[in-house]
């Protein structure tokens, strides 16, 4: 029976590894411990205050944040901003901090328009290539050049790419950032994908607690953003922002520190 039991316990544990985390960025030791699998039903893993990392909010109401990575854009960013605002919609921006230097009046539209602003880094690099004191600098430069544009600090991160591993979460966790993940990616950072592809795949894909991952610098996301907002909203879905999301998970936030 022995080779049956180890079997089966191969494939419990390929089974908890693909539910414990869909981005494959779980750790072997965690996919192997059953500790974790019942953290995961539980809903305990869904923001891990070990390493300050947010997979998903509550799922136990029926509430999402929509999330747009890349700003600012300064043709599509207003756009966005604009429909947002008319459907009174809150949401979270990550953005890049070269480009809140270069459109800085974007980045103060945003803030302006009540939204709330998050670190996507400063050069859009890959960070677990980066050593330790290069990826604080790139945390630490968007978040000068965001407060020099809007007076605000940030301190939630997202790695361009949702790359991330031990190293890079002990960087963000140690400068007090909580470092944002996604549940529902609408493919809309390739330039070919439709307007009708994204809204379908978020109105599809999307549960409570998703956080859903949109770009602001592609003209299909703002012509889906419209049918996403009302779609979701006939499906029962408020929209929230990551900080909501992290209160709501009764989350103990770091407190942000920034030289
Ligand atoms: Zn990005």
């Amino acid at each position: 029976m022995a080779p049956i039991g180890a079997a089966i316990f191969v494939l419990a544990a390929a089974l908890a590894g693909w539910a414990l985390d869909p981005h494959r960025k779980v750790p072997l030791r965690k996919v192997f411990d059953p500790i974790e699998w019942v953290r995961h039903w539980q809903g305990r893993d869904r923001y891990d205050a070990e390493n300050a990392l947010l997979q998903e909010g509550d799922g136990t109401v029926p509430e999402v944040a929509l999330t747009f990575d890349d700003g600012p854009d300064p043709t599509y960013g207003p756009q966005v901003a604009a429909i947002l605002t008319a459907k009174h919609v809150p949401a979270t921006f990550f953005l890049v901090g070269m480009r809140v230097k270069q459109y800085p009046e974007v980045a103060r539209l945003l803030a302006g328009d009540g939204f709330e602003l998050a670190n996507h880094t400063y050069n859009h690099q890959d960070l677990p290539a980066l050593k330790p004191h290069e990826i604080a600098s790139e945390l630490r430069l968007c978040d000068q050049d965001i407060f020099a544009a809007t007076g605000r600090h940030t301190y939630l991160m997202r790695p361009p790419g949702v790359q991330y591993n031990d190293k890079m979460l002990h960087v963000t966790k140690a400068l007090g950032y909580v470092t944002v993940s996604w549940t529902v990616g609408a493919k809309d950072y390739d330039k070919d994908t439709s307007a009708g592809f994204i809204k379908e795949r978020v109105l599809d894909r999307t549960a409570p607690g998703a956080i859903i991952l949109l770009h602001q610098d592609t003209p299909a996301t703002v012509a889906a953003l419209p049918a996403i907002i009302d779609g979701l909203r006939a499906q029962g879905f408020r929209f929230v922002t990551i900080s909501q999301m992290l209160a709501r998970l009764h989350a103990k936030l770091p407190a942000p520190q920034h030289p």
